[in-house]
């Protein structure tokens, strides 16, 4: 590596407000990456995309905080570029001293989203070696992530690394029993999630929105709880196929809004939801039953928020979970969380360095759970 003029593709799209990073961990996830190529002597540029910019520069999402913020993790030198390609990339990396060159936002160009191969070659002029350090972007084929593995020598960072050793972990040799925990919004978005998880899990615990398609399918009340109707006959499906492997909620926290200090009520599932009103988390007795099946479990995946816990009053359910995960991650138990919304959840309850491993990859990790290839990770080399 040493004076290798190394690309390296992390993911910094890290959410900015007035021009500060307001959650770098994103950030502090690929610095294992940039620390090991620096002490091995390597000349980094790092390149990422930021936000939704429409193909253009657009000054909204250039990487200047990233670079401030940066500067202050890593402790050295940041030398911040206002492009992505030219003969200033190959410039600045002759000049680095111990230092890193952070590129500008790869979707400020149309041919990044597009995989052009111009593009990417232009990208991959100054270099002689690819690393891949962003998982979280691996599920798209962009010039980035696919062009220009292509035409460089390519390796897998230490995050991407681990990311897909913890998953495949998971998914293919889980020490049992294995419980997965899936939550969140919609069962439509999670139909082959569920599908492949029942394929190895000896538990599969649902909560969050989606478990009212499930409880509608077995003919309950639900009031005005979010369902997805065209789901009801794969529901139905879904819980014949897993059997009791499949375990829902027994009991829901229910509200006329979701508003903090709306006035709160405990059902039970089987007594149906009563009209009007909401089901926004799962209740205390279904916490019980979850935290039972976790603490027992040697392998833990978990997806999705049991309720609505950006409210506090909705709350409780995903707090639950999230301490029964810590707890049996304590006791020695391997456990993976993956999905935004869910990894929000436990970093806002302090517990994320208690959990085995917090995925970067949103919609990555869904992917590769379901089974899909992801095209930023088949153009890696194998080990
Ligand atoms: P992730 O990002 O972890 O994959 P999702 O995006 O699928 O999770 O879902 C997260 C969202 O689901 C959260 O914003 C949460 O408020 C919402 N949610 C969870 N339970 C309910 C519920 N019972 N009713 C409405 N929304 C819910
Ligand atoms: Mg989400």
């Amino acid at each position: 590596m040493r004076g290798k003029k190394v690309l390296v593709r992390v993911d910094f799209n890290v959410p900015v407000k007035d021009g500060e990073v307001t959650d770098d961990t994103r950030i502090r996830r690929a610095l294992p990456t940039i620390r090991h190529l620096l002490s091995e002597g390597a000349r980094p540029a790092l390149i990422s995309h930021l936000g939704r910019p429409k193909g253009e520069p657009d000054p909204k999402y250039a990487m200047d905080p990233v670079a401030t913020r940066l500067e202050e993790l890593l402790g050295g030198h940041v030398k911040k570029l206002d492009t992505a390609v030219g003969p200033e990339v190959g410039e600045a990396l002759d000049g680095l001293d111990g230092g890193v060159v952070l590129l500008e936002n790869s979707r400020f160009y149309p041919g990044e989203t597009e995989n052009d191969a111009g593009f990417a070659g232009e990208l991959a002029a100054p270099f002689e070696a690819y690393v891949n350090d962003a998982f979280g972007a691996a599920h798209r084929a962009h010039a980035t992530t696919v062009g220009v593995a292509e035409r460089l020598p390519t390796a897998a960072g230490l995050l991407m690394e681990a990311e897909i050793d913890y998953l495949d972990g998971v998914l293919r040799d889980p020490e049992r029993p294995f419980v997965a925990i899936l939550g969140g919004a919609k069962v439509s978005d999670k139909l082959g999630v569920i599908e492949s998880l029942l394929g190895v899990a000896d538990s599969l615990l649902i909560g969050g929105a989606m478990c009212f398609t499930f409880f509608r399918a077995q003919g309950y009340e639900i009031g005005n709880s979010l369902v997805e109707d065209d789901y009801l006959e794969e529901a139905k499906r879904l819980m014949q196929e897993a059997g009791d492997r499949l375990v829902l909620p027994v009991d829901v926290v229910v509200a006329d809004a979701i508003e903090e200090g709306s006035e709160t009520q405990t059902v039970r599932v089987s007594g149906g939801i009563p009209s009007g009103k909401m089901g926004l988390d799962i209740g205390p007795e279904s916490v019980d039953l979850f935290r039972g099946r976790i603490s027992d479990a040697r392998t833990i995946f978990w997806n999705g928020p049991m309720g609505v816990f950006e409210v506090d009053a909705f709350a409780r359910g995903t707090e639950g979970v999230a301490g029964a995960v810590a707890e049996a991650s304590d006791g020695g138990a391997t456990s993976v969380i993956g999905g935004g919304d869910s990894v929000a959840a436990v970093n806002k309850l302090g517990l994320d360095d208690r959990m085995g491993h917090i995925s970067t990859g949103g919609g990555a990790s869904l992917e590769y759970v379901e089974g899909k290839e992801l095209p930023g990770v088949a153009v890696l080399p194998d080990k």
